[in-house]
């Protein structure tokens, strides 16, 4: 099995070679991941100045840092390596729950790995209390991977790992309850203005979710699909034109 690796926050973050190491035992390890911190960079892509890669072995793995967001390395690192079987995404410093699907450019890895026909898979931990411990964190990535790689009927999956050790698996689905996302004005040392954009969840989790899983002490296993057609409301819409 050919697997791509890819992150947002950057190539020489520990969760990306954490990852590498136990991806290693199901199959070949290529690395293409951006040169800095890409982080709530989402879907972007890089489309007002070309890409460039370097090669960057990290440990045992072939790796190539790019200028570019993680869209793009998926992008490149399709285009360098024929016949890849699957493109893994993370591990994130930080996890991607519930409405931060939305900004999360490990996600985002791993979509654009099934927008090329491909399946993706993104991998995130909490970073609560500081960097998450890879190494006790090993036997609960091998296990997810051993779910999901021969799980071929999934294109796409957000998988989340919860604080301390995972008390198992859970197939969640994605929690969507309302979160507060507000400006929060500063000033720099030279006593100039500037803003942070911040997000947090206003409601509590609802069972069966990724928040709720991950905060119950599971891993999280949440399937998606990038067809954002909401159903019900075009079949109010075409009703109504109908009856028009
Ligand atoms: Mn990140």
């Amino acid at each position: 099995m050919r697997i791509l690796i890819t992150n947002d926050d950057g190539i020489y973050s520990p969760g990306l070679a954490a990852l590498a190491k136990v991806a290693a035992r199901f199959g070949d390890v290529r690395i293409v991941a951006p040169d800095v911190e890409m982080s709530s960079a989402g879907h972007s892509i890089t489309s007002s100045r070309p890409l460039r890669y370097q090669r960057t072995p990290i440990g045992p793995f072939e790796a190539y840092r790019v200028n570019g967001t993680p869209a793009d390395c998926v992008a490149l690192g399709m285009h360098n390596w024929e016949a890849l079987d699957v493109v893994l995404s993370g591990i994130n410093l930080g996890s991607n729950l519930g409405n931060a699907m939305w900004h999360s450019g490990t996600l985002a890895g791993a979509k654009q790995a099934v927008l090329f026909g491909l399946r993706g898979i993104a991998l995130s931990a909490p970073t609560l209390s500081g960097d998450p411990d890879f190494a006790a964190l090993e036997s609960a990535v091998a296990l997810a991977l051993d779910v999901l790689l021969p799980a071929r009927e999934l294109s796409l999956v957000n998988v989340n790992f919860p604080p301390g050790v995972s008390q198992g698996l859970r197939w969640t689905r994605q929690s969507v309850r309302h979160y507060d996302g507000h400006v929060v004005p500063g000033k720099d040392p030279m006593g100039r203005e500037h803003f942070w954009f911040v997000i947090k969840s206003l409601e509590p989790p609802e069972e069966g979710t990724d928040r709720w899983a991950v905060e119950q002490g599971y891993t999280s296993m949440t399937p998606l699909r990038l067809d954002l057609t909401n159903e019900h409301e075009l079949a109010q819409a075409l009703a109504r034109a109908g009856s028009n």
